[in-house]
Parts: C-alpha cells; sequence; structure tokens
C-alpha cells in the first residue's frame, strides 16, 4: 500500500507550528510498514484542499489528512473529501450524541457549527475522538481511499493508534495487536523515564497515554497472526510489569480503577463501605457503576456536614473541633466508624476541599485527606490536588479506590 500525507493549516504554511502530526504519522507509517511517498501541505482554503487531494489520490492508494475537522467555517477537509468522492454529507447520529454530551460536560452550549462536526461523507467509516469533539473517517472509493484526522496532536496520536492503525494493517493484511497497561500513582514523565529504553523498538512499539489521573501504556506488534504478535508483546510486557511493580493495576481501554478494585474485592469474597465528605458520593458510584458491586458493596455513607460525621459515623466532637473536619483525625474516625457501623471488611473515608472556596492556610483548595480502615487498622494519606472542584473530586476517588487496591494487595 502508498499513503501520502495531506496537511491542512495556514498556520502551517506560516511557521506559527510545527507539523509534528506529519512527523508522528510517518514514523507510526514506517513502523506499520506502509510505504509513504509523499507529505503536502495546504492551508485552510477548500479549493487547494480539493485539488491536493485529487493530486494525491491520482498516485496513492491512501490518503492522510491532518486537521480542518473543527467546528469553524474554515474547517472543511471532510466536506471537500466528500466534494471530491460526490458523496451527500450524511448526519452520523451517534456523534451527533457523543458530541452533545462532550459539551454538556464541559458547560458550553451546542451550536450549528458543533453539529456540523457529526456530518461525514455518505458510507463513512467513523473513527470517535476519544480526546476531543471532532470524530474522524475513512472514506472508501474504487480501492483507493482517504482518512481523515483532526489537527490536534493528542487527539490525533490517540485517533491513528486506536483505530487507524488496526485499519492500515488490515489493508496490509498484516495483524496488530495491541495491548494497554493501567498505571496509576507514577506520573507521565516518570513512567517514561523509567521505561526510556523500551521505546526505541519498531515491533513491538511503545506509547504512553494520560487518562485521568493515571497513565496507560499502549503495547502493539505487528505480525502475520494473532499468536505472533501477541508473543512479541508479552516479553516487553513482562519487562513493564517488572520496572513498575503494584503501580500496574490492571488491563484494556475500559479496565478503569473502579472496575480493577471491585474484580479484586469480589474474587477475595470482600466487601468495602464507603464515608465520603467533598466527593458526594462519587466514590461508591463508581464501583457501583460495574454490573456485580452488590457483592461487594452493601452500604455507603455520604457525611457532608459535620453532625452528620458525628452523628452517622460517629467522629467525636472533640476531633472536629481540635482539628476540624478537614484533617488526618477526621478522615481516621470517619474510616473507623463506616466499618464498624457497616461490618465491611474494608471502609474508604475522604474528606477535603474541593473548592473553589473554603481553602484555608493550613488546608488549602485541593487538600483531601484518604482514610483506608480493614481488620489490621487504619491508615490515612493527605492530598494536595491542584484543579477545578469536579477534577479534585475525581482525583480523590480515584486515588481513595488505588488506596485500597494498594492495601488489599499489599494484605
Ligand atoms: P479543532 O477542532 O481544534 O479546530 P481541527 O481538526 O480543525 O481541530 P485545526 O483547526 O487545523 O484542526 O488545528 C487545531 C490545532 O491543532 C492547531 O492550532 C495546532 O495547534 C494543531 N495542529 C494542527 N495541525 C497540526 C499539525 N500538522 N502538526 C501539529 N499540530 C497541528
Amino acid at each position: 500500500m502508498i499513503a501520502e500525507i495531506l496537511s491542512v493549516g495556514t498556520e502551517l504554511l506560516m511557521g506559527q507550528i510545527a507539523n509534528t502530526d506529519a512527523q508522528y504519522i510517518s514514523r507510526r507509517l514506517s513502523e506499520l510498514g506502509v510505504t509513504l511517498y509523499r507529505h503536502t501541505t495546504v492551508g485552510d482554503n477548500p479549493a487547494r484542499v480539493k485539488e491536493a487531494l485529487g493530486e494525491a489520490l491520482g498516485r496513492s492508494d491512501m490518503v492522510i489528512t491532518t486537521g480542518g475537522l473543527g467546528p469553524t467555517e474554515d474547517d472543511l477537509t471532510k466536506e471537500m473529501v466528500g466534494e471530491y468522492f460526490r458523496l451527500p454529507m450524511q448526519l452520523h447520529q451517534p456523534s451527533l450524541d457523543e458530541i452533545e454530551r462532550y459539551m454538556s460536560r464541559i458547560g458550553r452550549p451546542m451550536t450549528d457549527n458543533n453539529r456540523k462536526q457529526a456530518y461525514f461523507p455518505e458510507g463513512a467509516i467513523i473513527m470517535p475522538n476519544l480526546c476531543g469533539t471532532a470524530p474522524g473517517c475513512i472514506v472508501e472509493q474504487n480501492g483507493k481511499a482517504v482518512a481523515v484526522l483532526p489537527g490536534p496532536p493528542r487527539e490525533l496520536k490517540d485517533m491513528f493508534d486506536r483505530q487507524l492503525a488496526p485499519y492500515l494493517a488490515r489493508r496490509s493484511g498484516m495483524h496488530i495487536e495491541s495491548k494497554f497497561l493501567r498505571v496509576f500513582g507514577i506520573g507521565e514523565s516518570m513512567l517514561e523515564t523509567m521505561l526510556i529504553d523500551l521505546f526505541h523498538s519498531d515491533n513491538p512499539t511503545l506509547a504512553l497515554y494520560c487518562g485521568a489521573g493515571e497513565v496507560q501504556a499502549r503495547i502493539s506488534a505487528r505480525a502475520e497472526t494473532v499468536e505472533q504478535a501477541e508473543a512479541l508483546i508479552e516479553p516487553l510486557e513482562k519487562e513493564i510489569r517488572s520496572r513498575v511493580g503494584d503501580a500496574l493495576y490492571g488491563y484494556g481501554v475500559d479496565n478503569s480503577m473502579p472496575n480493577a478494585v471491585l474484580q479484586l474485592l469480589r474474587r477475595r469474597g470482600e466487601t468495602v463501605c464507603f464515608a465520603e465528605s467533598c466527593t458526594g458520593g462519587r466514590m461508591a458510584a463508581s464501583v457501583i457503576d460495574s454490573p456485580g458491586a452488590s457483592d461487594a458493596v452493601k452500604e455507603s455513607y455520604i457525611t457532608y456536614s459535620d453532625a452528620a460525621k458525628a452523628r452517622i459515623l460517629g467522629v467525636r466532637e472533640a476531633t472536629l473541633q481540635a482539628h476540624t473536619a478537614v484533617s488526618a483525625e477526621c478522615a481516621r474516625e470517619m474510616a473507623e466508624g463506616a466499618r464498624r457501623i457497616s461490618s465491611a471488611d474494608w471502609a474508604v473515608s475522604v474528606t477535603g476541599v474541593a473548592g473553589p472556596d473554603g481553602g484555608t492556610e493550613r488546608t488549602p483548595v485541593g487538600t483531601v485527606f484518604i482514610g483506608v480502615a480493614g481488620a489490621d487498622g487504619v491508615e490515612v494519606k493527605e492530598f494536595h490536588f491542584r484543579g477545578n472542584r469536579d477534577w479534585v473530586r475525581t482525583l480523590a476517588c480515584s486515588n481513595g479506590l488505588n488506596l485500597l487496591r494498594l492495601r488489599i494487595i499489599g494484605g
């Protein structure tokens, strides 16, 4: 298969940004064994995009475009691909639903321009955007294909690796097998340093992606059969496992921390009770989101006020007076109390200042105390998270569950 890259963006022509997307795709294509003949760059000009597309398709089997997928008027790459192949633009309802969910999550109103991002040339294969709003697509006609990718490098990289690479491998008769290792508690740059010598291999390849407070390491191998690809992945996976130890908590894109903790508890036949303040029940809800949670979670408490912490969990008035509710002492008594009243094997407590108000000199916004109580006592850890209210609460939940996980496997 012969491929070309068509980069779209006036900023590229004006030298305002470097074409790192083309660099990334070129490197990955060579790893995938796809022959790349040319890079072309054009500005955000519909006629020139269409002309360049026609020239590239005249020479190659596959054209990969980047940029011009956004909501604004000059983002027209997809439309030009449709025009070139004489295909009408068609609404893709699942993409529209996903864009609406994304806009509501970030608190922005949905506009007609956003809606435009859910239209694709008829018959296109849709590639959901897991890191932004604009989905990509692949349009095939008469043995030729055009893959349309977003410009922002994070979005492009994710879409290429997870969605376009397997497609290219299938088309070129190879098999690509990927494995995602989920690592919690080691930052992206630290993990990169720990694994630095492992990034040089061409097959299998290793790449890191950041998730919500965690890092995912992807190992991909290319081979003629699944078994051969898996055999290439195994030694690298073993090496990574030995370097990161207990920070590796699971495998797979969908296997999140709450699910990993739930499966661990179920395997051991143990239960947990949560005593939550600033996370408002989110920690319990995240575990209960997975089917089978009733085996491990029987009850859980949201104790937001001091009075509720005292009345329901038995936190002592003296503790609240002397140390306040945002303290290691309070987290300790919350966890002890929750374990006592629920008779669960484990209890996890969270108390902190999610912000934007309520911070003090001693406990600034982002301060969170998490306690884990088990048969052998209570451990409390203090965290200082940075970010808005939602992010502080998200990190409090994932770190709370991770502390529970480490405690269980450590014991
Ligand atoms: P958006 O939804 O953000 O509008 P898009 O797919 O329309 O995305 P562009 O508008 O073309 O993409 O570019 C968005 C940003 O992505 C640019 O400002 C630039 O920072 C980055 N970008 C675009 N193309 C490239 C490239 N080839 N290499 C590196 N970065 C790029």
